[in-house]
């Protein structure tokens, strides 16, 4: 529309300015007009008025077509001439001819404006095109530096995190879920251990984008048994293309997924966990993301490998190596603790002093070796009897020692009487020949005893000597 507006603008300008020149020729040769007749005026008028018909034709529809019709036009100019046996007329041929001349050098500078302003503009563009294309290049430079300068502050911290604790359970937390912000286009995120006596995968903690879930695949699916198997990593685009895995495996499957990056934990040369990542959509994962998730596992791997070291040594430091019960020290912890709930919310506490009757006998006769196994087995019965609730101790050689929490009295002695009987009543195969033990167990109660927890166990002491001295195998209490 604005070109249009200029070009008539142009034309209109370039009429008037031809009927100028056109009048002030006839201006000139007004003399000769003079002797004309009035039919010769007429022809004078009307090629006047052709000759910026086709100054208009030339700006409208270029020069080559209105050159044709200038030609034309010269012709009948040169006809009418010698038709009419007047030269007079040859004047509008000059004045034509002039404004032609004119017109075509204005035309070919304004062409040649024009091409070089088109080349500048073609200059132009390809300056935007290239500035624009540095601009992009930059732009995605400094989204990728952004996003590594993420990456690298959230590793940083993720290594502060995993110094933090050495609870396995807490760090495994901590790993899923840095893990999960650190790949953010992922589903689920899941973390194996090992079984160290089964040695195969055990689940350690998982984590989707909608939070905890409940993985069913505890020991690993055919992808987190494969990385453990070839200690591995792997980066699959969609599962149900990959060659390594077969239809009917994948079938098995039994979340939702296509693509999935996965890497073992290993330090020191050893497997201590598998590390992965999945994701509902396929081809969601690039070598970047696997190499963050490698370092990932490197650096989990470490810390699960100190977390499960530090559990073993405390784990050492408060079981008894024989019987795998708690050592006196650790009661003694689990007494002031349970004291202090049992007194602050009105709570009962129950203390099942325990021990075996003429042990000594019994070593004297099967030797010393079956008197471990005997220890080793009263200690199970123990374990099974007293329940999640009570914590049993090794107190002494052939001495144990129970805390139950949350029992009433009577419950308490109930219990008491149940391992007894339990004991009596075990039989242990040796030499071919069966042969048993029997207990003797002294009972005290806060607060229905003592109101002391000092004296708990002095309490429990006297009931046991009571039961000793009655004939063993006896439950005494207050
Ligand atoms: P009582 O019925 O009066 O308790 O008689 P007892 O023989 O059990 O008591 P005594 O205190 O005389 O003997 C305890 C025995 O326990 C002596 C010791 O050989 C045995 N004993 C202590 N610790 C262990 C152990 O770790 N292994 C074995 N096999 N025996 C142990
Ligand atoms: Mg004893
Ligand atoms: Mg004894």
């Amino acid at each position: 529309m604005k070109k249009f507006i200029r070009k008539s603008f142009i034309s209109l300008l370039s009429i008037l300015f031809f009927f100028v020149i056109s009048f002030i020729s006839i201006k000139l040769v007004n003399i000769e007009f003079a002797n004309l007749n009035i039919k010769y005026a007429r022809i004078h008028s009307l090629l006047l008025t052709i000759n910026p018909l086709i100054m208009l034709l030339w700006l409208l529809i270029g020069p080559i077509y209105a050159e044709i019709i200038f030609g034309i036009s010269l012709i009948l100019i040169f006809l009418i001439a010698i038709g009419l046996k007047t030269s007079c007329f040859l004047l509008h041929v000059l004045i034509l001819t002039i404004n032609i001349i004119i017109l075509n050098y204005f035309y070919n500078k304004y062409i040649e404006k024009k091409n070089k302003a088109k080349l500048k503009l073609e200059d132009l563009e390809e300056q935007k095109n290239t500035i624009l294309n540095q601009y992009n290049k930059q732009n995605e430079m400094s989204k990728a530096f952004n996003k590594k300068k993420y990456r690298y502050s959230m590793l940083k911290n993720f290594i502060e995190v995993l110094s933090s604790t050495l609870d396995i359970n807490e760090l495994s937390e901590h790993i899923i879920e840095k893990t999960l912000n650190l790949i953010e286009k992922s589903n689920m995120c899941i973390l194996y251990g090992i079984d160290e006596v089964k040695l195969e995968l055990s689940l350690l903690s998982s984590k989707s984008d909608k939070g905890k879930i409940h993985i069913k695949e505890k020991q690993g699916d055919i992808f987190d048994q494969w990385v453990f198997r070839h200690r591995q990593p792997i980066n699959i685009y969609d599962i149900n293309k990959d060659f390594r895995f077969s239809a009917k495996d994948i079938e098995n499957v039994k979340r939702d997924f296509k693509s999935i990056i996965s890497v073992p934990l290993i330090t020191e040369n050893r497997i201590v966990g598998t590390l992965r990542l999945d994701s509902k959509n396929a081809g969601v994962y690039t070598s970047d993301d696997l190499r963050l998730l490698d370092i990932i596992a490197d650096l989990s791997a470490t810390a699960i490998e100190n977390a499960l070291l530090y559990n073993r040594t405390e784990q050492l430091a408060i079981k008894d190596d024989l019987t795998e019960l708690f050592v006196r020290r650790y009661f003694y912890q689990s007494l002031n603790k349970q004291f202090s709930i049992a007194s602050r919310y009105n709570k009962e506490i129950t203390v099942l002093l325990i021990d075996i009757d003429h042990f000594k006998q019994y070593n004297d006769t099967y030797g010393h070796t079956a008197g471990d196994i005997v220890l080793k087995e009263v200690a199970k019965i123990l374990i099974e009897e007293t329940g999640p609730n009570g914590v049993v101790a090794r107190f002494g050689g052939e001495e144990f020692i129970i805390l139950l929490s949350d029992l009433y009295k009577p419950s308490a002695i109930k219990k008491a009487e149940n391992i007894r009987k339990r004991i009596q009543d075990y039989s242990i195969i040796l030499r071919r020949k069966k042969t048993g033990i029997t207990i003797s167990i002294g009972v005290a109660n806060y607060p229905n005893d003592t109101n002391l927890k000092n004296e708990l166990i002095n309490q429990a002491d006297i009931n046991l000597y009571k039961a000793k001295t009655a004939g063993r195998n006896k439950v005494c209490y207050s």
